[in-house]
């Protein structure tokens, strides 16, 4: 999962959008102190149109294991 806006990687907290956008905690607050609209669509967005998510990484899992792809490749351990 990638910020929809930077794209960076997401861990843990993130925030989507009204318009159906992933944003990082860093863009989110970045159109919070600027009274901005969505980076990607350009959808006026405000607090309470915007709310937290937990980026679960299982589901990165899921579509990995479904597409034969082993987890272990990336490195990375399972989540337990
Ligand atoms: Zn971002
Ligand atoms: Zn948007």
């Amino acid at each position: 999962m990638r910020c929809n806006a930077c794209w960076r990687e997401l861990e843990g907290r993130a925030v989507s959008t009204k318009c159906g956008h992933l944003l990082c905690n860093e863009d989110a607050s970045k159109i919070l102190s600027n009274d901005a609209a969505c980076p990607i669509c350009d959808e006026v967005l405000s607090k309470s149109l915007m709310k937290p998510v937990d980026i679960n990484p299982n589901d990165e899992w899921i579509n990995m294991a479904m597409a034969g792809i082993s987890p272990q490749i990336y490195g990375a351990e399972l989540p337990k």
